[in-house]
């Protein structure tokens, strides 16, 4: 079944989010405040609302209590987040991300109930300075403080099949999947071999991740 969302407050993050679900077939509803906010995602995201979120009857109107997953994107308006989260929780919604804006609202948020909080210049800055470090590493996305997710693409030639290589045990990294040269997308089975222009899609300590990207493009 389709996971349905409600993405609150149409700023720059929250309209970006709206449309990137949308785009992956996900339900949106979108909501803000502001009429121009609306009208402006309203190409992209079918379901658009111009409503007071913060508000407990605006958001039963709304069916949020049907809802997968609440992100609150209202930005430097704390009083309308708390308010706005705590009525979502009140409502019953399952999971809920809070964009903010400072480190030190992140502990409010949480203590009341959130089930993420995303600073999202500190996201960005992470995974930039973690992709410049290395030519080879495409994107990189942080999974838990030691954790991360990344595509790194493959320079040398490898002779070996992913069963030889021996992954878990010589680094420590899961492949969860291969995007190859031509853009198809398919998940590694033990024989497959990885070809020079392959990229992929690791899981695993980042230090053990940055011990593979040696691995994949020393002397390159
Ligand atoms: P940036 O554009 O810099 O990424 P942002 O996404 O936080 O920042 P803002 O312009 O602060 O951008 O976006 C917050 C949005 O939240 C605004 O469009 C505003 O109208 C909306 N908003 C504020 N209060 C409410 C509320 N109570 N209910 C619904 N939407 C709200």
């Amino acid at each position: 079944m389709k996971k349905s969302f409600i993405i609150i407050g149409l700023g720059r993050f929250g309209s970006n989010v709206a449309k990137t679900l949308v785009d992956m077939n996900c339900d949106v509803l979108a909501v803000d405040i502001n009429e121009e906010s609306v009208t402006a995602i309203s190409h992209y995201v079918h379901h658009c609302v111009i409503a007071d979120a913060s508000k407990e009857s605006v958001l039963k109107e709304l069916g949020v209590g049907s809802i997968d997953h609440a992100v609150v994107a209202i930005g430097n308006n704390l009083q309308a987040t708390i308010l706005t989260l705590v009525n979502l929780k009140k409502l019953g919604v399952p999971r809920i991300t809070v964009r903010a804006d400072e480190e030190g609202h992140k502990e409010v948020y949480k203590l009341l109930g959130a089930s993420e909080v995303i600073i999202p210049e500190e996201a960005s800055a992470i995974s930039l300075a973690n992709q410049i470090t290395s030519d080879s590493i495409l994107d990189y996305y942080k999974v838990s403080r030691d954790f991360a997710m990344v595509k790194v693409i493959v320079r040398n030639r490898i002779d070996q099949n992913l069963i030889q290589l021996d992954l878990r045990n010589n680094y420590e990294i899961n492949i969860v999947g291969i995007i190859k040269k031509d853009g198809d997308f398919c998940i590694p089975k033990g024989t497959d071999t990885l070809s020079v222009g392959d990229i992929v899609v690791v899981v695993g300590m980042k230090d053990k991740i940055a011990k593979f990207d040696q691995f994949l493009n020393a002397s390159v």
